[in-house]
C-alpha cells in the first residue's frame, strides 16, 4: 500500500513501515553497526551462504526491526517475523522452524520472552540446523530428529542481559543499538518530511530532533503530530515556534522527556525522597508495568543523567530535581 493511502487511513504502523530505510546505505547513524553488519552480509554473499545469526539489542524504536528487514533484503532472502511472547510452546517454534526455506531470515522480536522449552529447542536449531520433534507423551514419547535448511536467526531484545548465556553465545554477530545523536535525528526527520511531503524549516527539524528522546520512531511520530499542528493552527510550515507549541501541547518537554519519564522522576523525588527505591515499587507508583519503566523510561533517563541504578535501587540525580523545578536535598549523594 502507498504511503499516501496509509496516511489517509491514519494507519500509524503502515506509515512507520513506509518510512523505514530499505538498505544499509539508507540507515542514518549507527555507523559502526552498519559497517560491521555490512561486512558480515558481504562475506556471506561471497561464500553463497546464509549469514551468521544476528542479535540486536537496544531500547524500542532504535531500528532493530528495520535492520532485520534490511538483512533479508540485502541477502535477497525471504523474511519471517515472529516474537518471543507468541512462542509459548516448543511446538510453536518447531512449526515455524520446520516451515523455513533455505537461506530464510527468521526475525524473533522480544526474543528474551520466549518460553524455556522453546529456547532449548532453538539452541539446537541455531547450532546444528536440527530440531528434535517429540511425538507422544510420557515413557512412550520418542524424539524424531528433523533436519532444517540453513537459515539466519535475527533476534531482537530490549536488553541483551536478559538473555541466558547459552542463547547469547549462539549468535555469531551481536550489535547493541545506542540512542541517536541530535544531528542524526535531524537527518531522519528531514528524510521523513521529504517522504511525507511536509514543509519543514531547518530550525523546526532541529527542534523535533532535540525532543525525540534519541529515538527515530519518536522523531517520526513527533514530526507527524507537529505537522498536524502546523496544518490546523498555522500556515502548514513546520518552523521552530510551531514545533515548540505543538510539542508543548503533546507534553513533550524541551529535553524530550514525555509524561512517563516525568512521572517516574516525579515519583522518585517527591514520593521516595530521591530514592533509593526498587523499580517495582516505582512502577506501581506511576501505574505502569515494571518492564515499561525498566525498558522504556529508564534507559533514556540513565543515559541523560537523571536517574542512576544502584544495587539498593534507583536514585534521582541532582539534575532530576532541578529539571522538575525542585531543590535537590542538601546532601549530594550522586
Ligand atoms: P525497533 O524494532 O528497534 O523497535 P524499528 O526498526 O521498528 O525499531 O524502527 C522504528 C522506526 O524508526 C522505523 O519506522 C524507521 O523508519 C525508523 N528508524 C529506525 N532506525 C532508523 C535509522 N537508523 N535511520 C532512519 N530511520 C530509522
Amino acid at each position: 500500500r502507498s504511503l499516501t493511502a496509509a496516511e489517509a487511513e491514519g494507519d500509524e504502523r503502515a506509515v512507520e513501515a513506509a518510512l523505514r530505510p530499505r538498505s544499509l546505505d539508507e540507515v542514518v547513524g549507527q555507523s559502526r553497526v552498519r559497517d560491521q553488519l555490512g561486512l558480515v552480509l558481504e562475506a556471506a554473499r561471497q561464500r553463497g551462504r546464509a549469514p551468521d545469526h544476528v542479535l540486536l539489542s537496544g531500547p524500542p524504536g532504535l531500528g532493530k526491526t528495520t535492520l532485520a528487514m534490511i538483512i533479508s533484503h540485502e541477502m535477497n532472502a525471504p523474511l519471517r517475523i515472529t516474537s518471543g511472547p507468541a512462542i509459548t510452546h516448543a511446538g510453536d517454534l518447531a512449526a515455524i522452524l520446520s516451515g523455513l526455506n533455505e537461506g530464510e531470515v527468521l526475525f524473533v522480536d522480544e526474543i528474551h520472552r520466549m518460553s524455556r522449552p522453546a529456547e532449548e529447542m532453538l539452541y539446537l536449531a541455531m547450532e546444528d540446523f536440527r530440531v528434535d520433534v517429540v511425538i507422544g507423551k510420557g515413557p512412550g514419547a520418542t524424539a524424531i530428529p528433523l533436519e532444517l535448511p540453513p537459515f539466519t536467526l535475527v533476534g531482537a531484545t530490549t536488553r541483551a542481559g536478559l538473555l541466558p548465556g547459552p542463547l547469547r553465545d549462539r549468535f555469531g554477530f551481536t550489535a547493541h543499538l545506542e540512542f541517536y545523536e541530535p544531528g542524526e535525528l535531524d537527518r531522519i526527520v528531514r528524510r521523513s518530511a521529504d517522504l511525507l511531503g511536509v514543509d519543514l524549516a531547518p530550525d523546526g527539524s532541529a527542534e523535533i530532533a532535540g525532543r525525540s528522546r534519541g529515538t527515530p520512531r519518536i522523531a517520526n511520530r513527533l514530526l507527524r503530530r507537529v505537522r498536524d499542528y502546523a496544518q490546523v493552527r498555522a500556515d502548514g510550515v513546520v518552523t521552530r515556534p510551531v514545533a515548540e507549541a505543538a510539542l508543548d501541547l503533546y507534553e513533550v518537554d524541551e529535553l524530550g522527556l514525555d509524561r512517563l519519564d516525568r512521572a517516574v522522576l516525579d515519583a522518585l523525588c517527591r514520593r521516595f525522597g530521591g530514592g533509593p527505591v526498587g523499580v517495582s515499587t516505582l512502577a506501581v507508583a506511576v501505574g505502569e508495568e515494571r518492564e515499561t519503566v525498566e525498558e522504556v523510561a529508564e534507559p533514556f533517563l540513565v543515559r541523560n543523567g537523571f536517574l542512576a541504578r544502584t544495587p539498593r535501587g534507583r536514585i534521582a540525580t541532582a539534575a532530576a530535581w532541578v529539571h522538575l523545578g525542585l531543590t535537590p536535598p542538601a546532601l549530594p549523594y550522586d
